[in-house]
């Protein structure tokens, strides 16, 4: 048998040590909870960022990962199968009405995104916000305008523009050139910043004039985290093409690029691709995910839910700002590090959390989370606070 301490050397031995790792090893997890190698059971109010929404292991997802697993893992795009055009003409049909080009990440999701608005306008350029998280490949990463990100990494692709979440600064960015604008509705690895709605109908109306794709990552966002199934549905403003990921595939790796009728000839065979992209079980999971986020009723909850845990963060000590959509939640904490609240409340607490930065804290509860579960989760915070 392993032991914790034999276990870190060997992850330190073997694994390229891009992740700062918290000291949890998990080992099992159901609904709103997780348990680690010596059956110690946390709360989680992280879930693997947004990508358990629908709890671990659902037993919907687990039956349909089972029932595909046993009958058919994988062919390949050179033929048709039945799950992937399934969970295309769903996603369609709850989003912008178009075609679907699938991928087994969110960078990727946006890399399609990038080719795609590039390929419709022959060039051009990309305009980006600042504050934005798009991913780590090199397309994404060069639409991810963080100096700490990009710096180690250069030369990033040439032609993307950042700009500050104003009117006037999007208003400025925008000109026949641009091919497209890359917006998180609601940031989330910054911290859970939305973006004003006038910034985005701004976008929305410099796009429309100069011929630009307005392209949405909702890959946090996306899948009622936010109350509504998609961020922008509850924002009056309607992107030409949106980005998916992380909750998608209930925990298997797929995302998605959806587009409106305005792409349907862009791309031609031959022009992208991926070996994995829309294998038979992560599309058999992620139609059993739609089965749950796609229901009204959770999107009440979910806003009802979030506006609880909003009201109790708002009472605890050392906790300044709270910002909240739905389920989507980050708070500023002073007089204490982050990233040592973080640390306290999974060692001490047996909670599951996640510092964005050094003075911020985000949650992302599953949305079957309930309400017991979030005042357990606010007692466990406020006993590391105080
Ligand atoms: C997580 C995330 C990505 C990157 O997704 P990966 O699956 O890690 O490649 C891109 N955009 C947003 C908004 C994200 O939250």
């Amino acid at each position: 048998m392993t032991t914790f301490d034999e276990l870190q050397d060997l992850d330190r031995e073997a694994i390229i040590g891009t992740y700062a790792r918290l000291p949890a090893w998990f080992v099992r997890g159901e609904g709103a909870r997780l348990w680690d190698h010596e059956g110690a059971e946390y709360l989680d109010f992280l879930t693997g960022i947004s990508v358990s929404s629908v709890g671990h292991c659902h037993p919907k997802v687990v039956e349909a990962i089972r029932e595909q697993a046993g009958t058919l893992i994988h062919t390949s795009n050179l033929f048709y199968t039945e799950p992937m055009v399934r969970l295309a003409q769903r996603l369609r049909a709850n989003s912008l009405g178009g075609r679907v080009f699938f991928t087994n990440s969110g960078a990727e999701a946006v890399e399609a995104a990038l080719k795609l608005a590039r390929r419709a306008k022959r060039g051009g350029d990309i305009v980006v916000v600042h504050g934005g998280f798009h991913g780590r490949t090199y397309g994404a990463l060069s639409a991810t305008p963080q100096e700490s990100k990009q710096e180690p990494f250069a030369p990033l692709v040439p032609g993307f523009t950042a700009v500050p979440p104003t009117v006037d600064a999007v208003n400025h960015a925008v000109t026949e050139n641009t091919a497209a604008v890359l917006v998180e509705p609601i940031q989330g690895e910054s911290g859970v910043h939305p973006i004003p709605v006038e910034v985005l109908r701004a976008a929305r109306e410099a796009c429309d004039v100069h011929g630009a794709a307005l392209i949405f990552d909702e890959i946090q966002t996306g899948l009622a985290r936010t109350g509504a199934l998609w961020a922008w549905h509850d924002l009056g403003v309607e992107p030409d093409a949106m980005t998916t990921a992380k909750a998608l595939g209930g925990g298997l790796p797929i995302g998605a690029l959806v587009t409106n009728g305005g792409f349907e000839e862009v791309f031609q065979a031959g022009d992208h691709g991926s070996t994995f992209a829309g294998g038979p079980v992560p599309c058999a999971a992620a139609l059993a995910v739609l089965d749950i986020v796609e229901d009204p009723a959770l999107h009440e909850r979910v806003k009802a839910l979030g506006a609880r845990l909003k009201a109790g963060l708002e009472t605890l000590p050392r906790v300044t700002t709270v910002r909240q959509r739905g389920l989507m939640v980050g708070f500023d904490v002073e007089a204490v590090k982050a990233p040592d609240v973080v640390r306290n409340a999974l060692v001490e607490q047996r909670l599951v959390a996640n510092a964005t930065g050094p003075s911020t804290i985000r949650l992302l509860p599953p949305l079957i989370v309930g309400e017991q579960e979030i005042d357990s989760a606010l007692d466990r915070l406020a006993a590391v606070l105080t």
